[in-house]
């Protein structure tokens, strides 16, 4: 250990070293943005390995992304050695999830060897259930896919959902959607993100065997961000902290803004009535940013109503003022944030990592892109549409995933003509037809492919070529990963395939895949003896959880997934009406969900704080259009900001 235990817990508050210190029993710690709850979570961890002798595989972590508990491990590592956290389970509730499904998941007629839905092949089969009722003209698949998400995260299978959750016609139809969904999901040995969940709550509730082994395992349960739990995440803890209850908490209600994704503010505000007795801490003391950022975030979230009273106290004084600053449009805005930080790095006193260019929706990124491109400035988007999205890698996971999982329609739909291999559109539409009218995956309509009257012989053999690759592939399955994949490259013939296009942006994806073979390079000296299957689970995970690397780079991203993130300086971009606070937003419920939004944006900065907006704004047909400043910056205190008028030189 590079500093002992005694020593790292010296760098906590009385406050904080007091939640670090309460091993057994409920807690809440409940506190401000940067008040250190997640360094106290983590230094609680240290203190239960080092001082208590308990060990780390009988804890279960849950955090906001796998980056932050990777954070948490290294951290833990310093003062308790490299072993003492390599078997802890810490990460997201759905990577965590995905270990227990893959041990259980049998009792509810899974195969191990289970895929993963991203959204976009959620949608996809949503647009297909549709199909098979006529109503794809009526409805768009994120109606039935809100429906159902709705339903998975409160625990509504089915059956409950066709009794409790329809009110109207449209319901109905979105219940029966949700039925048809689950079973073609089933069939293709596949889940979505949010089954992740439900079906753990289920196997812990329905199955004895897995109750034991979980409550046995995880005598000590945490979870950070406890603010942004849904109803299916907070049963989840709840069954496995029982029966001892040794469950460990820490949020902070103002920075809850996952609502549309269910999560629950009651669960943070009624922990200590669901866990009575319970010890609740309250961390006072904000150590991330100076005073001036401290009262910008207190003066705006003051506006809301709904809310545990409580005030922030910066640790840090001064400051200079929160920069409010008017623009002309949105490339003024780029330009004048490119300006700044390039300014600040030639002067030597910045460097890129330094700057964070947070907005509220993904879409707002692309001006600064495109400057950022052009200025030399290096940068990194944060989620949005990330490297695992792309064509060419969700091509060659469709490709693991089908030798992996044949069932896997929604993969094998993907590739079964990429490289074309003769298998036109029209004969793809006939396989689907046959799958569906005999509920068979595509996998085994090709196989029958003799049988399918519609497709000519001459298809026939060459549908039955593909199904002999992907069985030929299945043989090498214990090759290893690395191996494997350059194998299955080479044998599809798919970088071939860009590589004879030569045009600038098929080069960019032969860059790509090679780059996606280094991710694998390195996946397999990291986990020596991990399959294809886990694999290809960890990499669909990744697809969501996008993380910032650590690397000198400006980053950009929304303010939601700038949670439990700092940087020296920020700018929020856009702080227009309808842009943010949203135009979705309806009434003052939603205005108070942006508000904390602003508030979490906010208290992102250490340093510095810029919040820009324009005076016109491209609409979405691509004209000008005068926009308003948004409410948000009348609600900062008038003696901390300084306005400023960027002079226009047309
Ligand atoms: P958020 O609400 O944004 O998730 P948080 O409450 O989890 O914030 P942390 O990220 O744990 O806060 O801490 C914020 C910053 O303050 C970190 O840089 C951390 O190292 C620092 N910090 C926390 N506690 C102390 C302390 N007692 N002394 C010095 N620095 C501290
Ligand atoms: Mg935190």
């Amino acid at each position: 250990p590079q500093v002992s235990i005694e020593q790292m817990l010296m760098e906590l508050n009385p406050q904080q070293r007091r939640a670090a210190e309460i091993i057994y029993g409920p807690v809440l710690v409940i506190a401000g943005a940067g008040s250190g709850k997640t360094k106290t979570l983590t230094y609680r961890i240290a203190n239960m390995i080092g001082r208590h002798n308990i060990q780390a595989k009988n804890m279960f972590v849950a955090t906001f992304t796998n980056k932050a508990a990777g954070e948490m491990k290294e951290r833990i590592i310093k003062a308790c050695g490299p072993d003492a956290v390599s078997d802890i389970w810490a990460g997201t509730f759905h990577s965590l999830c995905v270990r227990i499904l893959r041990r259980f998941g049998h009792h509810l007629g899974y195969d191990p060897k289970y895929s993963i839905y991203d959204q976009d092949d959620s949608h996809r089969l949503i647009y297909k259930v549709y199909q098979m009722h006529s109503v794809e003209d009526k409805y768009h698949p994120k109606q039935a896919a809100e429906f159902i998400g709705d339903c998975k995260n409160n625990l509504a299978d089915v059956e409950t959902a066709m009794v409790h959750r329809v009110y109207t016609t449209q319901d109905e139809m979105m219940a029966i959607v949700y039925r048809d969904y689950q079973m073609m999901l089933k069939e293709a040995n596949a889940m979505d993100f949010d089954d992740l969940i439900m079906n753990t709550v289920m196997l812990l509730e329905n199955f004895e065997e897995v109750r034991n082994w979980a409550q046995n395992k995880f005598q000590y349960v945490m979870s950070d961000e406890y603010q942004d739990v849904n109803h299916a995440q907070f049963r989840l803890l709840q069954m496995l902290a029982w029966p001892q209850n040794n469950i460990f908490v820490v949020g902070d209600d103002k920075q809850s803004i996952y609502r549309f994704r269910g999560s629950d503010i009651a669960h943070i505000m009624n922990f200590e009535a669901v866990y009575f007795p319970c010890n609740t801490v309250q961390l006072t003391i904000n150590y991330r940013s100076n005073a001036t950022i401290v009262a910008a975030g207190n003066g705006v979230i003051k506006n809301n109503t709904r809310q545990k009273e409580m005030t922030l106290i910066a640790n840090k004084q001064g400051g200079q003022p929160i920069n409010d600053v008017t623009l002309e449009n949105e490339h003024k805005e780029a330009a004048f944030v490119s300006w700044l930080i390039q300014k600040a790095v030639k002067e030597g006193k910045r460097k890129w990592s330094d700057f964070a260019i947070l907005y509220r929706t993904n879409n707002q990124s692309a001006p600064f892109e495109q400057l950022f491109l052009h200025n030399m400035i290096p940068h990194k988007v944060v989620g949005g549409l990330g490297f695992f999205q792309r064509e060419e890698i969700k091509d060659i996971v469709s490709y693991l995933r089908v030798i992996n999982n044949p069932k896997d329609d929604a993969a094998i739909g993907r590739i079964m003509n990429k490289p074309a291999r003769g298998i036109g559109d029209t004969s793809q539409d006939h396989l689907q037809a046959f799958a569906l009218s005999h509920k068979v995956s595509l996998h085994r309509a090709m196989k029958m492919v003799r049988d399918i009257d519609k497709i000519n012989k001459r298809t026939g053999t060459k549908i039955t070529e593909f199904v002999d690759l992907i069985e030929h592939f299945q043989k090498f399955l214990d090759m290893d990963v690395l191996r494997f994949c350059q194998y299955v490259l080479d044998q599809t013939g798919y970088v071939r395939m860009w590589e004879n296009k030569a045009t600038p942006e098929a080069q960019e994806k032969v860059e790509n895949i090679q780059e996606f073979l280094r991710l694998v390079e390195r996946y397999k000296q990291e986990h020596p003896d991990k399959e294809l299957s886990e694999f290809l689970l960890e990499t669909s995970l990744l697809m969501d959880f996008d993380n910032p690397a650590a690397d000198n780079s400006v980053k950009l991203m929304t303010m939601h997934s700038s949670k439990g993130l700092e940087f020296p300086v920020v700018f929020i971009v856009g702080v227009n009406e309808k842009v943010f606070p949203s135009w979705r937003s309806k009434d003052q419920e939603d205005i108070e969900e942006e508000r904390r939004l602003a508030y979490v944006g906010i208290t992102r900065a250490e340093e510095e704080l810029y919040l820009t907006h324009t005076t016109q704004r491209t609409n979405f047909r691509g004209g000008m259009e005068l926009v308003e400043p948004s409410r948000f910056l009348d609600e900062l205190p008038e003696e901390i900001v300084r306005k400023m008028e960027i002079p226009q030189r047309n």
